[in-house]
């Protein structure tokens, strides 16, 4: 611990966001860091519990040391702190930038003050170390001449294949998209995780000996058969990319897409430096009307404000959340409370009050003779929660409302990885349709197949689908070698 009377003496400082009045005219990141002083000072918060919460089951799920670097942080050590960071987590440029910080939540100067900025703190060492050439390529120096492919390149596939060719193992990734980084490059928008540090990545991945190749579906451009006789194991890191559909009323009208073609669209469209509103989706001038919260629902509100939407309302069928920690999330669990994130804030700004309509539920989709979309019909929802049973809904009689739409995105979650590559090996899906494969073995119910990420827990987050990253290239370092070092 640095300075024992850190957490007296300053106050938690977040980095700086660019207004939302400003930023709104770009899609470019849009958080500052804090200059050297202060982020020592924000280090010199932590306090050393003892007992750390933020990396313990509560907390970070990758485990990351977190009073240690925090320590070397407030010392100005940033090489040791970004080697101690590295030890733990593959990607903390993306963690350090998207991560919703349970750590944070279960930080225990958070019980009674502001906790510590672990997640800034993550950054900003990360970045430096960008900044300063310590992040460049380590090929491995022995290769064992095992070859492993891994369908799938979002944070979980381009975990385990960090940590198969550390271990010395050839390393071929597929993705069927055109650029790798699964929801990393096209789920999450630019302004929240800039994509040119998704392609630097990558390239360091590649010169330390990973193989990318995008634009491959497997199961359809290749068999997924050839890869199990190729390979000497196959990791299907295929994400939960079947999206919830909503069957009211006037569903395929026009104008009524899933958040994922808008999201994706918009992206493609900056990286293809093809103009925001051209061949895309585009929300300039239209009401729109988002269905579903969290985070994708969020992203589509923030990417509507940019294309320059005449209105935006977001729709979320839960009531509205407590705004401080209940009985039912005492610390250090993670809460679900009311978050106010960058989208909600940019609405304000831009149209004078907030998106969100909660304990709403929608009911029709109305559109013109010609097929288009132009209206919702919703009814207002009243929850309750018998003793012991699950929380049950009731419509408000008379509450019903009609409101103007010319676009719908929604954004219910997913439910699953998609059929083909699942059904064309035979796999075993569990309950919730996820690829069946436990938690520690990622064993699927095929021999040398294995799963992880969101295929196979379901939609997450990006910090644990590094950790079943790492977890399946321990358990695929295991099964080709009798034994692992890897952590
Ligand atoms: C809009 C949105 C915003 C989000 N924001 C956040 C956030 O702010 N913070 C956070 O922590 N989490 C966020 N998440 C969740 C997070 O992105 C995911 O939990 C995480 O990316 C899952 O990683 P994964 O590697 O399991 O799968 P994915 O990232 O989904 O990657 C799977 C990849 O597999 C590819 N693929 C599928 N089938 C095939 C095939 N047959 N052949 C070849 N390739 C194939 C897909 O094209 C995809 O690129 C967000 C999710 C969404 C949708
Ligand atoms: S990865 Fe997430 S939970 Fe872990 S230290 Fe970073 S911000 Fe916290």
């Amino acid at each position: 611990m640095g300075k024992p009377t850190g957490f007296i003496e300053y106050a938690r400082k977040s980095v700086i966001d660019r207004s939302p009045e400003e930023r709104i005219n770009d899609f470019n990141e849009f958080h500052i860091h804090l200059d050297d002083r202060e982020r020592r000072e924000q280090g010199a918060r932590c306090m050393d519990c003892g007992t750390p919460f933020c990396q313990s089951n509560y907390g970070c799920p990758i485990d990351n040391l977190i009073p240690e670097w925090n320590d070397l942080v407030y010392h100005g050590r940033w090489e040791e702190a970004f080697t101690r960071l590295m030890k733990t987590n593959n990607f903390p440029e993306y963690t350090g930038r998207v991560c919703p910080a349970p750590c944070e939540s279960a930080c225990v100067l958070g019980i009674n003050e502001p906790p510590v900025t672990i997640k800034d703190n993550e950054c900003t060492i990360i970045d430096r170390a960008y900044e300063s050439g310590l992040m460049k390529p380590r090929p491995p120096r022995l290769r064992t001449g095992k070859r492993v492919a891994i369908v799938g390149s979002g944070p979980a596939g381009l975990a385990a294949a960090d940590q198969l060719n550390q271990a010395g193992h050839l390393v071929t990734v597929f993705e069927r998209d055109d650029r790798i980084g699964g929801l990393l490059m096209y789920g999450i928008p630019n302004m929240k995780l800039d994509k040119s540090l998704v392609e630097k990545r990558n390239g360091i991945m590649a010169q330390e000996g990973i193989e990318f190749r995008p634009a491959v579906c497997v199961g359809t451009d290749i068999e997924a058969e050839e890869l199990v006789h190729d390979y000497d194991a196959v990791i299907l890191t295929v994400g939960a990319t079947k999206p919830r559909d909503l069957p009211a009323a006037g569903r395929r009208l026009r104008g009524v897409h899933y958040a994922m073609e808008y999201l994706r669209g918009n992206t493609k469209a900056l990286l293809d430096a093809s103009s925001v509103n051209g061949s895309h989706i585009s929300a300039q001038d239209k009401h729109v009307v988002v269905i579903g919260g969290g985070d994708t629902g969020n992203d589509c509100i923030g990417t509507a404000v940019r294309h320059g939407a005449k209105s935006i309302t977001n729709f979320e069928l839960l009531a509205r959340p407590a705004t401080t920690r209940t009985a039912e999330y005492p610390w250090p669990v993670y809460p679900r409370l009311l978050k106010n994130d960058y989208g909600h804030e940019e609405v304000i700004a831009r149209y004078g009050a907030d998106p969100r309509e909660f304990s709403i539920l929608t009911k029709e989709f109305v559109g013109d003779e010609s097929g288009r979309l132009r209206a919702v019909k919703t009814v207002r929802v009243k929850w309750h929660k018998p003793p012991g049973d699950r929380p049950q809904m009731q419509e408000i009689a008379g509450s019903e409302e009609t409101w103007p739409a010319d676009i719908v995105l929604l954004a219910m979650g997913f439910l699953g990885p998609e059929d083909d590559l699942v059904t064309q090996l035979g796999l075993e899906r569990d309950e919730r349709s996820n690829i069946r494969a436990p938690y520690g073995s990622f064993a699927t119910s095929r021999a040398k197949v294995f799963a992880a990420g969101d295929a196979r827990r379901g939609q997450s987050l990006v910090v644990w689908a590094i950790n079943e990253g790492r977890g399946v290239a321990r358990e695929v370092d295991r099964f080709l070698m009798g034994d692992t070092l890897l952590p």
